[in-house]
């Protein structure tokens, strides 16, 4: 009864394609986007990453011009940034009406909508009973790197809770928010798409086929009758002991275990199980969660 969103996808070190959705670049020096977006694109190349689009504040940058020049796949975007800002990624066309018409104007050119920093400067930079009246966004940044350069915090995985415990069905996303150079690559989504064709890239983040990133990769997901198996590995290690943890409704902590993988098994009262691994250093992995589709409808 429970829905597994990695049950398609190919899991595995090798698997997966390296992505950060929120970059600032090619606005001028001192701005946001400060760095020129071609010294940009390589740096972020060289980094390993597979899929990136530029986000700069109500200017939708088309990558159309760059994709020659790099193997990397590169997806149009911007940061809608009256407050509180929104990255509407996959759309050809700028909105900048209310939040509600640009997540439908985005999602009706077939892209999809995060809502940024949700904790930046305080606690509910996004206000809960906001993202209670919206429709139709995709998830969330439940890390953005920017913040621990700024105030507030970083993590979100508070809102995430409260918007899954309410029965909505959003993704998390992990984004670098990338300014200046000392952003770069601090957090970033692997999506486990079949291809790298776009077409296939924007589904699997819409069926959640992806996960959050700070130096772990997901070796290991399984879900069957009700027992979930997860592992998690740095790159070439001989470390094999990771910490897991699971995590329920209302952000509560189910089990905490430390070993090669990370097992619980469901009693079916669970909304939502998601996991988080945590290696020897403190980087760690996020997981979408496993969930009752019965309670849950897209937000
Ligand atoms: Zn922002
Ligand atoms: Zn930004």
């Amino acid at each position: 009864m429970y829905v597994n969103p990695y049950q398609n996808a190919l899991i595995g070190v090798d698997h997966g394609l390296k992505a950060n959705f929120h970059t600032h670049a090619g606005t001028g020096k001192g701005t946001c986007g400060h760095h020129e977006i071609h010294d940009v694109l390589e740096s972020y190349q060289d980094a390993g990453y597979q899929v990136l689009n530029i986000s700069n504040h109500d200017l939708l940058t088309d990558m159309n011009q760059y994709g020659e020049e790099y193997d990397i796949v590169l997806i149009n975007g911007y940061e809608y940034s009256m407050e509180p800002h929104m990255l509407c990624i996959g759309c050809d066309e700028l909105c900048t009406g209310t939040h509600q018409e640009a997540i439908d104007s985005c999602v009706e050119q077939g892209g999809f909508v995060i809502l940024c920093h949700p904790n930046w400067i305080r606690k509910e930079y996004w206000p809960w009973k906001d993202i209670d009246n919206i429709r139709g966004f995709t998830g969330l940044e439940i890390y953005n790197h920017l913040i621990y350069r700024l105030e507030g915090s970083g993590l979100a995985v508070d809102t995430w809770d409260y918007i899954l415990s309410k029965g909505r069905l959003a993704w998390g996303f992990g984004n670098d928010d990338f300014h200046r150079w000392q952003d770069l690559g601090r957090v970033w989504n692997i999506i486990l798409s079949p291809s790298r064709s776009k077409s296939d890239i924007i589904s699997s983040i819409k069926s959640g086929s992806f996960y959050v990133s700070t130096g772990l990769l997901l070796s290991e997901f399984e879900f069957e009758n009700n027992i979930l198996k997860v592992s998690a590995c740095f790159r070439n290690t001989y470390i094999k002991e990771y910490k897991y943890r699971f995590i329920g409704q209302d952000g509560r902590v189910l089990d905490t275990q430390t070993g090669e993988s990370g097992v619980y098994k469901l009693n079916g009262n669970e909304k939502y199980v998601r996991v988080e691994a945590i290696g020897e250093n403190g980087a760690m992995l996020w997981t979408q969660p496993v969930y009752n589709p019965d309670c849950f409808e897209k937000p």
